[in-house]
């Protein structure tokens, strides 16, 4: 099988996330800078999926859920930092359809890439830091009821630990999950399968050189399926919510390491932009580019 990206996009216009609330703009921007600077044509690009309330239900506990669909406040909502109301949750939950679409571009074609996605402080039954709806545990529960999914690995590379997706899966022998982050930042951890916290300020090669001593442990004890990535970009130096000190050729260089490392043994990996907060959107939206080269790439030299 050739090894192809595929993208999932929608365009922010066809949903109301409201204005301000979260860097919604850089999905927009990042699909154009797709288009045009890589030269990836229609073909390669998809929309969401919907998701029933079953594909919530696997992942979401009933009052949560109950919470959510009422947009009522609650200690459980009210700590999602957004504003608890139907346009913005409604949003966020139709874009988790997206990572289930991402997922299952990357188990046909090597790499689904989604614009979009990537809310890991959302744990089973509360939203935390911008995120309500754990969208790639509902698209891998999905994956794992209907469609024979198994083993699955999360690199998690956002400068903020994935606390979220770590408690969801903490009992789940079939689920790694890695977060290299700054230590000293939002959230408070909860406890992946390994987990490397980094001290404020760390720079590329000290960034790049945990990150494959920690790619290689993992090789040894775990054989996964799928991998997620989780591909935020606020590990950046100018990133206005991190405290590290990555360059944009110390990210590009994290993104290829990572892609290139699972493309070529033929593991499927779906991308999810996560975090990312650059005083200017453009600056963001050319960091998650990076990670779309790398993503070409990696296919390339398959
Ligand atoms: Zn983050």
């Amino acid at each position: 099988m050739q090894t192809t990206v595929q993208y999932v996009h929608e365009p922010m216009a066809h949903i109301d996330i409201g204005p301000h609330v979260f860097p919604t703009e850089k999905y927009d921007l990042l699909a154009d800078a797709i288009r045009r600077e890589l030269g990836v044509d229609e073909a390669r690009f998809h929309g969401w999926e919907a998701l029933t309330s079953n594909d919530l239900a696997r992942v979401h506990t009933p009052q949560y859920l109950s919470d959510l669909s009422h947009a009522r406040i609650s200690p459980a909502t009210e700590s999602s930092e957004l504003p608890v109301t139907a346009s913005v949750i409604g949003g966020f939950q139709r874009m988790a359809g997206g990572s289930l679409t991402a997922a299952r571009l990357a188990r046909r074609h090597g790499i689904g890439f989604h614009i979009g996605g990537g809310f890991h402080h959302a744990f089973a039954d509360h939203a935390e830091g911008f995120c309500y709806i754990n969208d790639m545990a509902i698209a891998i529960e999905r994956l794992r009821a209907k469609d024979g999914l198994g083993r699955v690995l999360f690199v998690d590379v956002d400068v903020h630990q994935g606390n979220g997706t770590a408690a969801i899966y903490v009992e789940d022998p079939e689920t790694f999950t890695y977060s290299i982050h700054q230590e000293n930042n939002y959230p408070v951890k909860e406890r992946s399968d390994l987990d490397r916290g980094l001290e404020d300020g760390v720079g590329d090669d000290e960034y790049l050189a945990c990150l494959r001593e920690d790619l290689e442990a993992i090789d040894r004890t775990f054989e996964p399926e799928l991998v997620c990535y989780v591909a935020g970009v606020d590990p950046h130096r100018d990133d206005m919510l991190g405290g590290l000190a990555l360059t944009d050729d110390g990210i590009l260089e994290r993104d290829r390491m990572v892609l290139s490392r699972y493309v070529a043994r033929g593991i499927p990996v779906a991308i999810f932009l996560a975090g990312g907060y650059s005083p200017d959107p453009a600056q963001t939206a050319k960091l998650h580019l990076g990670t779309a080269r790398a993503a070409e790439e990696a296919c390339r030299v398959d």
